[in-house]
């Protein structure tokens, strides 16, 4: 079921609208396919870790910072509007992501409008340059933690078969869940602080013709609106 019924209605026969779908089912799928590797390996992040967001800001497509800011102004359209005026609401010192929140459980403050890169952290496999695939624990797991794991997880890399005996399921491929949507953009990324604002604002753009009757605009809103 989406997350943005609403904002996905209010920009009905705009360029955007497919991309939008796009990425949620992108999104979808990656749930889908760890929820089915969490059940089977019965191994997750610490809880409360969040050590991925400190001191990193993620770089995102194009649709990725339209589906937040759609999602944004679907879920919290305060933060959005704020947000298209270059207002964060979160400001760290060391590079931190502006949109984490320290004292929440998740961490992050967009937790369903989070990209790509933040949902296939820790639970996802890569191909090495030879082609085979291989998981890597996350790199802040704490040793104890993974020594903890029966069996314990020694070693900091593991191969496609190690990894279905040791944790007895391999997680999605990062690059097969991230495909659809990198293929149909430039493949040109921005951090989220560059990009959101233009998103959200070319949103209320689109919205505000279609609201005006506009029945076809053309997804590129005016320089002063953008
Ligand atoms: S978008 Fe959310 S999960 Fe991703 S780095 Fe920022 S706060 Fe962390």
């Amino acid at each position: 079921m989406t997350q943005i019924p609403n904002i996905l209605k209010k920009l009905e026969g705009t360029s955007v609208y497919s991309t939008l779908l796009s990425i949620e089912s992108s999104y979808e799928r990656i749930e889908a396919e760890q929820g089915d590797w969490y059940k089977k390996s019965n191994f997750n992040c610490p809880s409360g870790c969040g050590s991925c967001c400190h001191g990193f800001e993620p770089d995102i497509l194009e649709g990725e910072a339209l589906y937040m800011a759609a999602w944004l102004l679907e879920n919290q359209e305060f933060t959005a509007r704020k947000i298209a005026e270059g207002e964060f609401p979160f400001s760290h010192e060391d590079g931190t992501c502006r949109l984490f929140k320290s004292d929440s459980p998740f961490h992050c403050s967009i937790y369903g409008g989070r990209p790509f890169i933040c949902r296939l952290f820790g639970a996802s496999s890569f191909r090495s340059r030879t082609g085979e695939k291989v998981w890597r624990p996350c790199k802040f797991y704490p040793e104890d933690y993974l020594l903890k794991h029966n069996p314990p997880l020694q070693k900091r890399q593991y191969s496609e078969s190690e990894t279905e005996i040791v944790i007895g399921a391999v997680p999605p491929l990062m690059s097969d869940m991230t495909g659809d949507a990198s293929s149909s953009s430039n493949g040109e990324t921005f951090l989220i602080h560059e990009i959101l604002p233009q998103m959200i604002q070319r949103l209320l753009w689109l919205i505000d013709m279609n609201d005006n009757g506009n029945d076809n605009p053309n997804g590129t809103p005016s320089p002063a609106a953008a």
